[in-house]
């Protein structure tokens, strides 16, 4: 019997056993508050849009369960991620954020910083007054020109975003930004344009400030990983997002939120890991095509390919 690429759970098309990845300390949660977004991108992996609600948004009552249960039997966790979609349309962001901050965590927030994000700039500014860089705001930056920018984002998306990135660093907020360099560009001069373009706007990024991650042909076909993979690549199951993150969503329709092992894979319900993160903490089998393009072999990470 043939059996298709990563359809079965744990052996691979060739009958090989698939490679899994079993839990260490949980160091970050990330909450996808809603797929909704007010852009939409060629090459989303999530697929977002203005009307993709297939995850539905999150309220501050729905995080703080797991905040409960993050600080009572999760006290490795460091980092909370909220992303999406576009999260700043979501109506209750800043309460989100806000009771987040206050049990003394960390929290990075996604954004691709056009338009929704301008409402809650005096409020953003006030929660860094408080809390410094434990508010930390990501955006994403398609391309360092507006040609490419727009060709990926849509017309009339790459001046209001850098506004809105000028006005967030003008703020004193703790801004990065996550850049991408096309297939026909190199990294490292990639990131040198991108620093090119914020040092003339005068935002000034430290290193640390600017990640770069490669484009990704999400039709392009990839094998599958088997538990030989890892010595033959010399990669380690515990560098995979999966070992210590989990990521927390509401399904349409569903009344409960769910947990998966990452913030890649969204909608594939054989990675339901329950509805708590003790439920969650268990083996992943990497049975979809982003564990070997995005992870095994893309080495990318979560926060990764919004
Ligand atoms: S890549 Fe980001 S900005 Fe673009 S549609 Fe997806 S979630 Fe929205
Ligand atoms: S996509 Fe990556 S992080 Fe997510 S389950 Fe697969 S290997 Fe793990």
């Amino acid at each position: 019997m043939t059996i298709d690429k990563f359809s079965d759970l744990k052996i691979t098309a060739d009958g090989s056993e698939r490679a899994y990845v079993d839990p260490l300390h949980l160091k970050t949660v990330w909450f996808n508050i809603g797929t909704r977004c007010n852009l939409t991108c060629e090459n989303c992996y999530i697929e977002s849009s203005p009307t993709n609600d297939e995850l539905v948004y999150i309220n501050d009552s729905e995080v703080k369960i797991f905040l409960n249960e993050i600080q009572k039997d999760f006290t490795h966790v460091q980092l909370i991620g909220l992303t999406g979609g576009e999260p700043f349309l979501n109506p209750s962001i800043m309460k989100i954020i806000e009771s987040v901050l206050s049990t003394g965590l960390d929290i990075l927030v996604l954004t691709n910083a056009f338009k929704a994000v301008e409402r809650h700039l005096d409020k953003l500014s006030e929660l860094t007054k408080l809390y410094q860089d434990k508010l930390h705001i990501r955006i994403s930056l398609d391309h360092y020109t507006k040609e490419l920018h727009e060709k990926e984002r849509g017309e009339k998306t790459f001046e209001r975003t850098l506004q809105n990135i000028q006005k967030l660093y003008n703020q004193k907020i703790n801004i990065s930004i996550a850049g991408r360099s096309l297939m026909s560009e190199k990294q490292n001069e990639s990131k040198a344009h991108y620093h090119h373009l914020f040092q003339k706007m005068g935002v000034q990024l430290s290193e640390d400030k600017m990640v770069i991650f490669p484009e990704m042909d999400l039709n392009k076909s990839v094998p599958e990983i088997t538990t030989a993979c890892w010595d033959i690549l010399k990669v380690s199951p515990s560098q995979q997002m999966c070992a210590s993150e989990r990521m927390i969503v509401k399904r349409k329709g569903q009344d409960n939120l769910t947990v998966l092992p990452c913030t890649l894979i969204a909608y594939d319900e054989r990675f339901n890991m329950g509805h708590s993160l003790k439920e969650g903490n268990q083996r992943v089998y990497l049975c979809h095509k982003f564990c070997a393009q995005f992870c095994v072999l893309g080495g990318a990470s979560c926060s990764a390919v919004k």
